[in-house]
């Protein structure tokens, strides 16, 4: 691992015919970076910023988010960052009012818990904001389910730009805000969301709980939990195309973007963004990009679109990775 690491660090993620395919990592501390870059991440992809508000009996202040900011920023030395707001259920926050929900899940968490909280969520979007004078800072919004959540999350933005702009406080006027597409039905409507914001980040790990009905933290019910279920590809298809149709970036951040077995597939189906945990998968991620074309990938992927039964597509994308690395 050691030695592929440091083989392939300075070495382009191309395909074997030119396409570049970025890499980058997911963190949830700012300590987390060196390892990235060690790994040859280009920047990081997904800052979980949940953290931060975790083993505290009180919200983080601004300055509190800033710092952690600052650090992530600093470290990259130009290279990009996306951060997302907060992403969790009201039952993990000490400070706030316990209100049991029957399905959490499907409950008052991640952006649905900001909009109820909206001082919250802005002490957090100033902190964005400021951070985004500092360096390449791009906003991600999590649990987007419909458009006008998206139009809320960003009128919350700009409601803090004017905040700021009355204090004299810069910020990056043209901060890039995201969505995360983790909901089947943003999913469905991407191509909505497309023109109205400015990139997608699939959030795998959630948009295959959803769509599936498979919680993802009940063992019993793991086996029915499948990235390459057929209607999973479809959503990934269409949430590819949607991107690619109204020119906006689209990227991969759940795990199924760090499963070696997926890296082809993912990109013949058009991906040219991974943000990946852990670190240390990266050079074998670019051995498996450097030794296909793109041509090839389509193909992996078309194959795929036809077997209906997902052991049979683990099984071909397995044996197809296997002799690559
Ligand atoms: C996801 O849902 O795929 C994701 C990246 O977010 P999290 O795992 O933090 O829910
Ligand atoms: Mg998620």
């Amino acid at each position: 691992e050691k030695k592929l690491a440091i083989e392939l660090k300075d070495q382009p993620s191309t395909t074997a015919d030119g396409r570049h395919i970025s890499i980058f990592g997911n963190i949830e501390f700012p300590r987390e970076i060196g390892v990235n870059l060690n790994y040859g991440a280009e920047g990081i992809g997904l800052y979980r910023t949940e953290f931060l508000y975790l083993n505290s009996p009180t919200p983080p202040t601004e300055e509190q988010h800033l710092e952690a900011y600052t650090t992530v920023v600093q470290e990259l030395k130009g290279r990009p960052v996306i951060i997302r707001t907060l992403d969790l259920g009201a039952d993990k926050l000490p400070y706030l009012e316990h209100r049991k929900e029957g399905n959490p899940f499907l409950g008052c968490r991640s952006i649905r818990y900001c909009f109820e909280n909206p001082s919250i969520f802005k002490i957090q979007l100033r902190a964005l904001l400021r951070a985004s004078a500092l360096g390449e800072v791009k906003i991600l919004f999590p649990l987007i389910s419909s458009i006008q959540e998206l139009r809320r999350a960003k009128q919350m933005v700009y409601e803090t730009m004017e905040d700021l702009d009355k204090e004299n406080i810069s910020f990056d006027k043209n901060v890039k805000m995201g969505t995360m597409l983790e909901v089947p039905s943003s999913v469905m409507i991407s191509d909505m969301l497309a023109k109205e914001c400015d990139f997608f980040s699939i959030g795998t790990n959630d948009l295959i709980q959803y769509s599936l009905a498979v919680d993802r933290n009940n063992e019993r019910v793991a086996y029915l939990y499948c990235p390459v279920h057929p209607a999973i590809l479809r959503f990934l298809k269409f949430a590819i195309k949607s991107a690619h149709e109204n020119d906006i970036p689209v990227g991969i951040c759940g795990e199924m973007g760090g499963e070696l077995e997926y890296t082809i597939p993912l990109v013949g189906l058009g991906l040219k963004e991974f943000s990946v945990a852990p670190a240390t998968i990266i050079p074998e991620m670019k051995k498996i990009i450097r030794s296909v074309s793109f041509e090839e990938a389509r193909e992996v992927a078309e194959t795929v679109f036809k077997f209906d039964n997902p052991e049979k597509t683990k099984k071909y994308l397995n044996d197809f990775v296997r002799k690559i690395l």
